[in-house]
């Protein structure tokens, strides 16, 4: 018998009629033959009353019982939804996140699943109920509640979809699928009808708040396809899947407004500092973002990045102690700031996603902060007040308001076999391999020789500067590779990329120029780097695994340059000599979570 796994997010349960009315889709994928399991979130903002209550109480509530407190928000919508479902003549059972054998570590308000053991939902469903499951919860094994992160009911969805098999999980919410941005925040946002795995994870973790990051992971591990809806109508949603039907450039647009950055300043330039800032954060398990560090003058950097807002008071106590430690001058932090990012997955074939974002951002007369880049996406770091602006601009510039068009001359590649298959054949689809189901996989490591690295230091801190680094050498037919721009300091900042080898004398020449005009350096420039990257699902949100890429090559005495991290690729350069090493050292390191 088919089984099908059906979310419905908070608003979509805010009071009991809509309850009601859940309770008959779910009804209808019944009697359409189907085995049903009911996720439900909290009603409505009833996550944030609780937040509030204990906010009104201490400002630092101990995460067990905010867990506990959270959690309870959940367990009344699954009694109420089974209440439902008898009213109207159908078999039911409500269960909380234990009663579900769901297995989560103890990282309370964060915790990862390790595991779901199936039999008791199965035995229910057997006896032709409707199981109504509690979102977001877990439990540990002291047998403490747990909860996954704001908006964690996603990842419950799909966990469950996943570890029972189900032919489909639904997400039921409040718009009518994924748009290509925040449909609330621009009108003009078009409703998407397919989206990749990759893409959605990536937008979904630079702010698309539509679905929890993490549940796209899950999907894409164990080839769940989604489908996101609109719980008050009946129209067709969003795809998520492996490959979808069409590819532009530029599939969508996010901003996070609830985002900080953190400076440290005049860190010496040694190795091994990076690796050490790094590992104090990961150990609090804070997600860090838009790493950039300055290229060292008197042999001191700034390193910079970005963490969640709520995750600020423990970064900046993480970092005052560093900067004790290594005697950095001190730490700096910027509040209003919002990040704009692009996402697409053939934004690597197609040269000049980057010169036509700062050109449309620099247009409204907005400054940058911070640039870094992936080979699927492109952030942008502004002031918050600019955030919605920069968002309109990019969104506009990309014309993704408009139904899609083909990409014209689409570089053939070999279609890699799809995650599910891989995992099937490596025997990992059973999670017996992993010690938990959220465990991090990496598909490959690569070593890349073909680029150079440029950095032009002292260029104006000004609307416009990189928009004219990246046409004029988009002009001349260059492709770029990274990019970051480090925050500027007294009105400067510094740019620094990759190019081919082969086209490192023609980039001089016209970064030559601009140097030349705006009276900055002469462009600073390696002709030989190495670009090691790891590649898998999740690996940003898994903050340790940045942290073990630098730990290894700074114990074997190799200096990191740029990081660029995206969900499925974290990509680091660092001299030429030292890439065959640098291969061999990370391969050794991450061979258990080889896939
Ligand atoms: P639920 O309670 O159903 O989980 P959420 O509030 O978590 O609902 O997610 C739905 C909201 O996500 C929408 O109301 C919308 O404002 C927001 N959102 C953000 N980015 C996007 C996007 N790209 N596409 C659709 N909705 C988005
Ligand atoms: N109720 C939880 C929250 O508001 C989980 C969820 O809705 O996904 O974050
Ligand atoms: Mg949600």
């Amino acid at each position: 018998m088919p089984l099908i796994v059906q979310k419905f997010g908070g608003t979509s349960v805010a009071d009991t009629q809509k309850i009601l009315g859940a309770a008959r889709k779910a009804i209808r994928a019944a009697q359409a033959g189907n085995q049903v399991v009911l996720v439900v979130s909290a009603m409505g903002k009833t996550t944030d009353h609780l937040i509030a209550l204990a906010e009104e109480l201490t400002d630092h509530p101990s995460s067990r019982e905010m867990d506990m407190l959270m959690s309870s928000g959940e367990q009344v919508t699954i009694a109420l939804m089974a209440i439902a479902l008898e009213s109207l003549g159908y078999k039911a059972v409500s269960m909380t996140g234990a009663q579900l054998g769901i297995k989560t570590d103890n990282s309370h308000m964060k915790a990862r699943i390790r595991s779901i053991s199936t039999d008791r939902m199965k035995k229910a469903l057997g006896e032709g109920n409707i199981v109504i499951a509690a979102g977001f919860q877990g439990i540990d094994d002291n047998g403490d509640i747990t909860t996954l992160g704001r908006g964690g009911s996603d990842t419950s969805a799909v966990a469950l979809a996943a570890a029972l098999g189900a032919d489909e999980c639904e997400i039921y919410t409040d718009v009518d699928g994924v748009y290509t941005t925040d449909p609330r925040l621009l009108p003009e946002a078009r409703k998407v009808a397919q989206i990749s795995y990759d893409e959605m994870l990536e937008l979904a973790s630079l702010g698309a708040g539509v679905m929890h990051s993490r549940s796209i992971e899950f999907a894409k591990k164990f080839g769940v396809a989604v489908h996101v809806r609109n719980s008050a109508s009946d129209v067709p949603g969003t795809l998520i899947i492996e490959t979808p039907e069409s590819d532009t450039a530029v599939s969508g647009a996010a901003i996070e407004k609830q985002e900080a950055r953190l400076t440290l300043v005049g860190v010496p330039d040694k190795p091994g500092i990076a690796m050490h800032l790094f590992s104090e954060i990961a150990e609090a398990k804070i997600p860090t973002d838009m790493i950039v560090q300055n290229v060292g003058q008197d042999d001191r950097t700034d390193i910079s990045f970005t963490v969640p807002s709520a995750d600020l008071p423990a970064t900046l106590e993480v970092l005052q102690t560093v900067a004790d430690e290594i005697g950095a001058e001190k730490v700096e932090c910027q509040e209003n700031v919002a990040k704009v990012s692009v996402v697409g997955l053939e934004m690597e074939q197609q040269g000049g996603v980057a010169k036509q974002m700062f050109r449309a951002i620099s247009q409204q007369g907005i400054n940058i902060d911070i640039i870094t880049t992936s080979e699927i996406k492109i952030s942008a770091l502004v002031s918050r007040d600019d955030g919605l602006a920069t968002l309109r601009a990019v969104h506009g510039a990309f014309g993704l308001e408009k139904a899609p068009k083909k990409i014209k001359s689409r570089p053939k590649q070999k279609s890699a076999p799809s995650l599910k298959r891989k995992l099937a054949e490596s025997g990992v689809m059973d999670v017996s391999r992993l010690s938990g189901m959220e465990d991090i996989l990496i598909e490959t490591i690569l070593l890349n020789r073909t680029e150079s690295q440029i950095s032009l230091a002292n260029v104006p801190d000004i609307p416009g500067v990189a928009a004219e680094v990246f046409e004029k050498i988009a002009a001349v037919n260059i492709v770029v590779d990274m990019i970051v721009q480090s925050c500027g300091r007294n009105g400067k900042a510094i740019i620094t990329f990759t190019v081919p080898r082969k086209s490192l004398e023609k980039t001089l020449e016209v970064t030559r120029k601009l140097a030349k005009k705006w009276k900055s350096d002469e462009p600073l420039y390696n002709p030989a780097i190495a670009i090691l990257s790891v590649r898998g699902t999740g690996l940003r949100s898994h903050t340790e695994l940045a942290y073990r890429m630098f730990k290894t090559l700074a114990d074997s005495g190799i200096n990191v340059n740029v990081v660029s991290t995206s969900e499925r690729n974290i990509a680091i350069t660092v001299d030429d000599a030292s890439g065959e090493k640098g291969l061999k050292l990370l391969q050794k390191e991450f061979a258990n979570e080889m896939m």
